[in-house]
């Protein structure tokens, strides 16, 4: 078994893992909360998981949970630089969770850090159904915004055009 080159690791450091469970390989991982007194650990990782068990150290072996790159979908405003609005999902699994639904993977779905929302697969695909329809209601308003724009006379990029053309400039 390789190990990394930076870190000492004794035999009584390393898990015994007979077999890995399918979808899962051995990474290694750091237990501890200081260079001095941590060690490196070798444990199951779902092949989804992009987390750097070894620079996100925790403290116990325990603490070890598992997430997946996160997708953003971003909110914004005409009167603002930054997002209004940032929701974010991913899978995640705490296999030592003491609840038994977040041993699981699941989909967990936060609005910038403000709270966390659970969801299992198939609540994920419920929600992803709304999405997609109030993606088309998105779209619905943006249509009927747009149409009450270019009616009538004050639409001052309709006026910005007939002064050009008038000017010659079109
Ligand atoms: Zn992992």
């Amino acid at each position: 078994m390789d190990t990394p080159q930076s870190t000492q690791v004794r035999p009584g450091n390393v898990h015994p893992f007979p077999a890995i469970k399918p979808d899962h390989r051995l990474v290694p991982a750091r237990i501890g909360r200081t260079n001095d007194t941590s060690v490196i650990v070798y444990v199951e990782c779902p092949t989804w998981c992009t987390e750097d068990h070894v620079a996100e150290s925790v403290g116990d072996a325990v603490d070890i949970s598992h997430a997946s790159g996160s997708e953003g979908l971003y909110v914004r405003s005409l009167l603002k630089t930054v997002p209004t609005h940032e929701l974010f999902a991913a899978i995640q699994a705490d296999p030592a969770a003491s609840d038994p639904r977040l041993r699981q993977a699941h989909i967990v779905v936060e609005d910038r850090g403000n709270e966390y929302a659970h969801l299992t697969p198939e609540m994920a695909e419920e929600l992803a159904d709304k999405a997609v329809s109030f993606a088309s209601h998105l779209r619905s308003l943006a249509r009927t915004a747009r149409l009450h724009n270019t009616a009538g006379d004050s639409d001052p990029d309709m006026d910005e055009a007939l002064r050009r053309v008038q000017g010659g400039a079109a």
